[in-house]
């Protein structure tokens, strides 16, 4: 269906999930009671509240979790049964896609043009990608001596945690779950307090499609206490974490002090966005570049916010590159049209906001943008920003902004262009412009990042691995690698007499 044909309208006051979380098949308050009032980012108005959890919730959670993972109901239960129930949480994603996305753009602020694509359209097809592994999992037999046999068998983990950040909630609480159900584990899952509505309605949908209870359980409230509880955790096995580094460290450390858990983290980015004079189509690099940093506010783990241009077309290409920018419609994020919606959350746009400011105060050359607008919605609203000549040791060529900010250097060597492109402790994501193929074939081994783009930005799909080097994390979401983070390999040595 086209963009334009879904019916908006008929979801934008749908009632939000109750707070409540999802405790061994039960919907359920916290055992405090506590409760956090959620605010829309689009006009500020009270969204609905969530139920607060603390370390007893989890504890609850976990035990459940443990139950149901020592019992079978799920883990011990036939492959084609797992993959029938995933396919049809599929489904239902599917056929609640336009709710789901009305639902989590009302409460991050996300482009409806970006999240219904992102959001359910992704999480179904994840969920799809990984329905069709639960029986396609095999041993191996290894190549030992005569009269031993020596085999690989792949079993789930037990219980695994997954800490979900509020940019896109749906999504990425499926690239962790749908793997480690695949994979038969249990789980407890902790929303983002920013934007859990739509994770929570995630949630109703697995049990509709007959997820048996305890199988998926949702703690909802603080990541400095349902997140740290689940850190800390003795019966958690295997914790999966997107956001920031900040709380990645907090995990590492939580799981030295607990039980040695294994954490994978995918965190933050300062992707370099490189165009080369050798590109023939200045105009598409501009229009795509400006997607690259601007799409969700650039509240985008892989975002494009260091453009790097060769010397002989920088002026050429930051003209169209601002023609572009200032061409984007950025407002409701409800209306179908617009190419950039809201700042999540308060906290989120002054963090931005000083990160400008900063950068202006440091002299830097703003070429377009550098403030907050629409302030009259009530809502939280940046305008697309870009600053010019910016260095590489400046804080904005450096650290994320996780927000609308471009920041352009130049260079005039492909040798250059690569030693920028590194100059940052993270590895995410980068893209180079070139009509050259060889270029090409080295930038994609000489950038350190877990994706390099050629001639395009972002859209990678669930068959592609999305992992960062460096600082920006240790572990992979997506294709048949993420399965590997739920499964323990375990060896059986016979002695065949
Ligand atoms: P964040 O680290 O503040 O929060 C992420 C999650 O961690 C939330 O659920 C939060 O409640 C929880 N949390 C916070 N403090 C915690 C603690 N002490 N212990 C345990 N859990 C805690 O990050 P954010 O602001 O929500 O997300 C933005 C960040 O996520 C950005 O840096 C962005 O680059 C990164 N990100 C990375 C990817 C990726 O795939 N690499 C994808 C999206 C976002």
């Amino acid at each position: 269906m086209m963009l334009d044909q879904l019916d908006i309208e008929a979801h934008v006051n749908d009632p939000v999930p109750a707070p409540e979380m999802l405790i061994d098949g039960q919907w359920t308050t916290g055992i405090e009671g506590a409760e956090t009032n959620i605010t829309s980012p689009v006009d500020g108005s009270t969204l609905g509240t969530i139920a607060s959890g603390s370390r007893a919730d989890v504890d609850r959670a976990v035990t459940a979790a443990r139950h149901a993972f020592d019992d079978g109901r799920w883990s011990a239960c036939p492959p084609a049964l797992r993959k029938k129930v995933l396919h049809r949480i599929a489904d239902l994603i599917e056929q609640h896609a336009l709710e789901l996305a009305v639902l989590g753009s009302r409460d991050n602020g996300t482009e409806i043009s970006m999240s219904i694509k992102a959001e359910p359209g992704s999480a179904a097809a994840t969920f799809r990608y990984y329905a069709e592994c639960v029986d396609k999992v095999y041993g191996e037999i290894a190549a030992t001596p005569p009269g031993t046999l020596g085999m690989v068998h792949k079993e789930a983990v037990g219980v695994v945690g997954a800490i979900i950040p509020w940019n896109f909630p749906l999504m990425i609480s499926a690239w962790k779950i749908a793997p480690a159900l695949a994979a038969g584990n249990s789980m407890v899952v902790k929303p983002p307090e920013v934007a859990s509505f739509s994770m929570l309605r995630l949630a109703q949908l697995c049990q509709e499609a007959g997820l048996p209870d305890g199988v998926l359980n949702v703690v909802t409230g603080q990541g400095s206490v349902v997140g740290a509880a689940i850190a800390d955790h003795m019966d958690i096995d295997v914790l999966a974490f997107t956001g920031s580094g900040a709380t990645g460290r907090r995990l590492l450390e939580a799981s030295a002090r607990s039980n040695l858990k294994r954490v994978y983290l995918e965190l933050g980015g300062k992707s370099p966005n490189i165009i080369f004079d050798d590109y023939d189509d200045l105009d598409m690099a501009a229009n795509v570049a400006a997607g690259a940093i601007f799409r969700n506010s650039g509240q985008v783990c892989v975002a494009g916010s260091r453009v790097l241009v060769q010397r002989s077309i920088y002026q050429s290409f930051l003209d169209k590159f601002k023609t572009a920018t200032d061409r984007l419609i950025v407002g409701d994020p409800l209306n179908v049209a617009t190419q950039a919606g809201a700042i999540a959350s308060q906290d989120q746009c002054q963090s931005v906001m000083g990160k400008i400011e900063a950068a202006k105060a440091d002299g830097l050359a703003l070429v377009t943008g550098g403030e907050q607008i629409l302030v009259q919605t009530g809502g939280t609203y940046i305008a697309p920003t870009i600053f010019a000549d910016v260095p590489a040791d400046n804080a904005l060529a450096q650290d994320e902004v996780f927000g609308p900010v471009a920041a352009v250097t130049p260079f005039d060597t492909e040798e250059e262009a690569i030693a920028l492109a590194n100059s940052t402790v993270y590895g995410l994501a980068g893209a180079a412009w070139t009509n050259n193929l060889s270029r090409a074939h080295r930038m994609i081994s000489a950038v350190k990042t877990g994706v390099m783009h050629i001639n395009t930005y972002g859209g990678a799909d669930v068959t592609v691995p999305l992992g960062g080097h460096g600082q920006s994390g240790n572990g992979y979401d997506k294709s048949l690698h993420a399965l590997e983070k739920y499964m323990n390999l375990k060896t059986a040595w016979i002695n065949l007499g």
